[in-house]
């Protein structure tokens, strides 16, 4: 692969518990468990799901703390198994369910911990996920915020330059930002985006069920989010092959491979998992009309260019409604703990919590 991410982190002592045990439900159980978590979706009005690792192993992407993860290998001195690049990866059957699930209404807010860029790459409109770790095909402007989705990896990682400038062009066209671009991949301990920690955290306010998925929620605020949801009456499922941090919180826990879970799932609501036909950006759930889809050019393929992908490419910082709101929430946001059980301060930097069963 072009960058390993872990390499590419600082060293960290504590990863968390890596290497757990799997567990699989037996069949029936599994489909005895998929059917009630279909009708929990029918009876919720607001439903949110949080993906982890574990939803892009069957994309070749190694996961951290599964029997093969990245960490887990670490500790036994090995190195991790990546059987593509990320510029290769396709969606999985659970990044293409999730966007199934967006377009006819049911998902309302996506929460990811993955660094991988397959959700945006699958199409899933980037104003209804937060990805709270960053994006290895995102780098942004520190001048203006203006974010820039690329068709490679921009190249480094932990928020350092990527020696690229930013080309946004200002008042009357006069002339560019030139801000420096730097990659949006968090280190251990660097803060959270406020943008994306603020969506999530407001999407598990408002959502009555929170879904889980390949997540051991050892990494706090991301993993604590969920039990917003929970806290605030709402329902909590959790689907993972092993043990989790907050299994205990939860309504339904179901031990098995997402991709067969999502698929099963997708059939008892009688949905189609959408099809992957190439990478795309989508930047709004409006603007899913053909026209407004842009498909990177094949041709183009692991070239990095200064210029914005195309009109689909704006973000945050150059949205005035979202950025007035943001304005508003941070101050409330200082005072508000986006983790149940951890203040604003340590919460918002990413760490891991010890993982008790
Ligand atoms: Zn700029």
């Amino acid at each position: 692969m072009a960058v390993n991410y872990a390499a590419g982190l600082s060293p960290y002592s504590d990863k968390g518990k890596c290497g757990l045990p799997e567990i699989f439900d037996p069949p029936e159980e599994l489909e005895r468990k998929v059917r009630e978590l279909a009708d929990l979706i029918r009876s919720s009005s607001n439903v949110v799901f949080h993906t982890g690792a574990g939803i892009s192993t069957s994309s070749g992407i190694p996961d951290f703390r599964g029997p093969n993860g990245v960490w887990t290998m670490e500790e036994k001195g090995l190195s991790p198994k990546f059987d593509t690049t990320f510029e290769n990866a396709r969606p999985s059957k659970t990044h293409m369910a999730l966007l199934g699930l967006q377009r006819v209404g049911i998902l309302k807010f996506l929460v990811s911990q993955n660094v991988d860029g397959l959700h945006v790459r699958s199409g899933f409109p980037r104003d209804k996920l937060a990805e709270l770790h960053g994006n290895m095909f995102v780098e942004e402007c520190v001048k203006c915020g203006k974010q820039y989705v690329r068709d490679a990896v921009v190249g480094s990682m932990g928020l350092k330059p990527t020696g690229r400038l930013c080309s946004v062009a200002k008042a009357r066209g006069l002339r560019a930002c030139r801000g420096k671009l730097r990659d949006t991949i968090l280190d251990w301990e660097d803060s959270l985006p406020d943008r994306d920690l603020m969506l999530a955290d407001e999407a598990c306010r408002k959502a009555d069920l929170s879904i889980t998925l390949g997540t051991s929620l050892q990494i706090k605020p991301s993993g604590n989010l969920p039990l917003i949801t929970k806290k605030r009456g709402g329902k909590l499922v959790i689907v993972n092959l092993q043990a989790t941090k907050h299994d205990r919180q939860a309504d339904l826990r179901i031990h098995a491979y997402v991709d067969d879970v999502m698929t099963k799932l997708m059939k008892h609501l009688g949905l189609e998992v959408p099809e992957w036909t190439g990478p795309v950006v989508v930047e709004s759930a409006e603007l899913i009309k053909p026209e407004q889809l842009f498909k990177f050019n094949p041709g183009a393929r692991g070239s990095l260019k200064e210029e914005p992908i195309s009109q689909c490419n704006g973000t945050a910082g150059v949205r005035p409604d979202l950025g007035t709101m943001l304005a508003e929430r941070r101050d409330s946001l200082k005072q508000e703990c986006p983790s149940p059980d951890t203040g604003p301060t340590t919460a918002k930097k990413m760490k891991v919590e010890s993982l008790l069963t």
